[in-house]
């Protein structure tokens, strides 16, 4: 007999762990399926030396238990993978959440039954199982983008993506190592391999902003103060756009009120705090092309300074706007180039033509590599999804239905796609927040609904096509307004060969929870109810 759930959820990471324990207090029966060996999605498979989130630790970490904030105890600014993991693991157990997790298992098919109303869900392994509703919470960034380098299987030596790193420490001392991308995971891995490698390659498609993170060890009065009133410093924090880092000042006023002297100073103090403050200095970055060449130029400016090469330093400074691509943060990054054994290749100018079983090859040249390191990011936010067949009503598919780009309505549910809920989905604000913060949010969200449907005997929740219109204009209409729309970057699948461009994210965490709550209250407007 085939096993029947009134929920599945699709991934344990962050997401799926969080909502597993909200869908039990609901008092629904549930499983998850996670395709990884653990618990922790990102955390899990990001194992790669110097991953750390770049959120502060305070923040990256769960409010829906004021016990679990309390006991546990960070113990830097910033926390490292292996520390987030131990998060993780804690969590598990705490609320005894393994035993509705099955690890080792992709959810390869997803198929609707419209007469049943019903979803059979199944696996790589061919086993099924059937559920009332589905919450997929496959995670934005958990499909690594492996690039179609010819030659790639005829490498004699060990090839790694930084999204799928082993669980054994990879032993790089007296290599050389080449590590292909500058992204947040190259800006982080590529530091700490430069300490154990003999020789390193980074090759460099396109110069990425790194703004120093400034880690540290968490000052224990903050640690205290903010365990002191942690549901107050969460709501500051949710009150702000990117759902975060409220207890750090914010200057809304224009660059070009101030002298350039003061405007120096400015960006010098926001410089100096670390992490991607520098983008608070002045309320124009993000959306006045003129304010955010000044404040691209002082970044640029902090490169010179830090590389000694000048030829290394122009190729390590960007080109396009600050902040257009997500904003890297790093430690000694620059200074890495000034270590001997260290060298920066232009894949801009001349690109990987192929791997051979020595190394790689540029259209300028061989370089000579026993490791090869992609940390060549994601099919960012739509990947994971699409990567299972999900079929609505008439064998409507997912696939097709996005191949225009994704469409939903608030980023959680799809027309045709009946009690299918997307966490974090295209079109919620999700990788441009504190992403705990909008994970909470969801769980939050699907939860309160699942209760609402349970108390009034409902047995289809599904959005209708004009809400999705609509949400579809508003996210792209926010985007309009701001730069981010302005150079090639994952949230516009500009990434990946052949997929379309389309923002995907929504700008401005505290205006989407907003409409969220007021689309509840409203008895789920821009969703057609359906009772048995
Ligand atoms: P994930 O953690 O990606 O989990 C999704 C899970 O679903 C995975 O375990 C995957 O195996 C599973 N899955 C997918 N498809 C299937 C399938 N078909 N069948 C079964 N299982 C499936 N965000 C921040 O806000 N701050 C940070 O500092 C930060 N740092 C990051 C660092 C790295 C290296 C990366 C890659 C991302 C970072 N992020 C950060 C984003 C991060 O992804 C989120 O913060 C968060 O961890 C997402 O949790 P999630 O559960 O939504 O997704
Ligand atoms: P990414 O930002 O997409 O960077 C990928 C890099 O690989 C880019 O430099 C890209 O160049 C390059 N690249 C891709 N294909 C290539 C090819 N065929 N040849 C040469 N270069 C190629 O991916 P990521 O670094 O993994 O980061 C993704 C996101 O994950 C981040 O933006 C962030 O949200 C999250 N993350 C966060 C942290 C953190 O600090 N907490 C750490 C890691 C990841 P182009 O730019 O030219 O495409």
């Amino acid at each position: 007999m085939t096993d029947s759930f009134d929920v599945v959820i699709v991934g344990a990471g962050l997401g799926g762990i969080q909502m597993l324990h909200q869908v039990r207090q609901v008092g629904l029966t549930v499983r998850v399926f996670e395709a990884g060996s653990g618990a922790g999605g990102t955390w899990h498979w990001n194992r790669y030396p110097g991953a750390r989130c770049d959120v502060e630790s305070l923040e990256y970490s769960y409010q829906f238990s004021e016990e679990l904030q309390q006991d546990w105890e960070w113990t830097r600014r910033y926390s490292s993978q292996p520390e987030i993991l131990r998060y993780i693991d804690h969590v598990v157990e705490r609320f005894d959440l393994d035993r509705d997790i099955r690890y080792h298992t992709r959810v390869e098919a997803l198929t609707y039954d419209e007469r049943a109303g019903r979803w059979t869900v199944r696996t790589e392994a061919g086993d099924e199982v059937v559920a009332r509703f589905v919450i997929m919470a496959t995670g934005c960034l958990s499909s690594a983008n492996v690039p179609d380098i010819a030659g790639r299987e005829t490498f004699a030596g060990e090839i790694h993506h930084t999204a799928r790193w082993p669980k054994q420490p990879v032993d790089l001392s007296g290599k050389r190592v080449g590590v292909v991308g500058t992204g947040s995971s190259g800006v982080q891995a590529i530091p700490v391999i430069a300490q154990q490698a003999e020789e390193l390659y980074v090759f460099q498609r396109t110069a990425a902003y790194t703004l120093p993170a400034r880690d540290q060890p968490l000052d224990p009065e903050l640690r205290a103060a903010v365990k002191a009133d942690y549901a107050g410093f969460r709501a500051r924090n949710s009150a702000m756009p990117t759902a975060g880092l409220s207890r750090y000042p914010t200057n809304p006023s224009s660059i070009f009120l101030v002298s350039a002297a003061e405007r120096e100073a400015a960006l010098e103090y926001f410089w100096g705090l670390g992490g991607p403050l520098v983008l608070r200095s002045f309320g124009d970055i993000m959306s006045d092309p003129r304010a955010n060449e000044l404040v691209s130029d002082f970044v640029r400016g902090k490169i010179r300074q830090i590389v000694r090469d000048p030829e290394v330093a122009d190729l390590l400074s960007p080109k396009q706007p600050i902040g257009c691509k997500r904003v890297c943060i790093g430690t000694d990054y620059y200074e890495t180039f000034n270590r001997p054994g260290v060298h920066l290749v232009d894949v801009a100018s001349a690109p990987i033509e192929e791997i051979t079983p020595d190394g790689i090859r540029t259209a300028a040249g061989s370089h000579a590599l026993d490791v090869i390191v992609f940390a060549t990011g994601f099919d960012a936010m739509t990947g994971a999804l699409l990567g299972i067949d999900i079929r609505g009503r008439d064998s409507l598919s997912l696939k097709e239905m996005w191949s225009a780009g994704p469409r939903t309505y608030l980023g959680l549910g799809v027309p045709g796609f009946p009690n299918l809920f997307t966490m974090t989905g295209p079109g919620s604000p999700s990788v441009l927040t504190n992403m705990l913060v909008a994970i909470h949010q969801h769980a939050t969200w699907i939860a309160d609904c699942l209760q609402y449907l349970v108390d009034h005997d409902i047995s289809v929740i599904e959005a209708t096509h004009e809400a999705e219109d609509a949400w579809g204009m508003h996210v792209d209409e926010v985007a309009g307004k701001t730069l981010f729309p302005s150079c090639d970057s994952w949230y516009l699948g500009a990434n990946i060969p052949g997929k379309k461009r389309v923002f995907m994210p929504l700008v401005g965490f505290p205006a989407y929870a907003k409409t969220c709550a007021e689309v509840a209250e409203g008895g789920y407007r821009g969703f057609a109810l359906t009772r048995p």
